[in-house]
């Protein structure tokens, strides 16, 4: 994920990793909703001992998942914590 510090406001800026889209940070709280992604990749896979971290946002996130053959698994959030 890349991540950069505005110098004056030292907002913390977020990116999405597919179109590159700068998320609206305020504050340092992220003001639109992003899909977050962390992967640790075990033995068995190319990235052995890797950590990887990318965001989308919600317009990319849509159409990678639309393209998937089974769709994403949705659970509907009953309460709010
Ligand atoms: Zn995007």
């Amino acid at each position: 994920m890349k991540r950069a510090v505005d110098k004056k406001s030292g907002d913390m800026h977020l990116y999405c990793n597919s179109c590159g889209k700068q998320l609206k940070v305020e504050n340092g709280i992220l003001r639109e909703d992003a899909f977050e992604a962390k992967k640790e990749w075990g033995y068995f896979s190319d990235w052995d001992t890797q950590i990887h971290h990318f965001n989308l946002c919600e317009d990319c996130y849509k159409r990678i998942t639309d393209s998937f053959q089974i769709p994403v698994e949705v659970i509907s959030k009953i309460e709010v914590m």
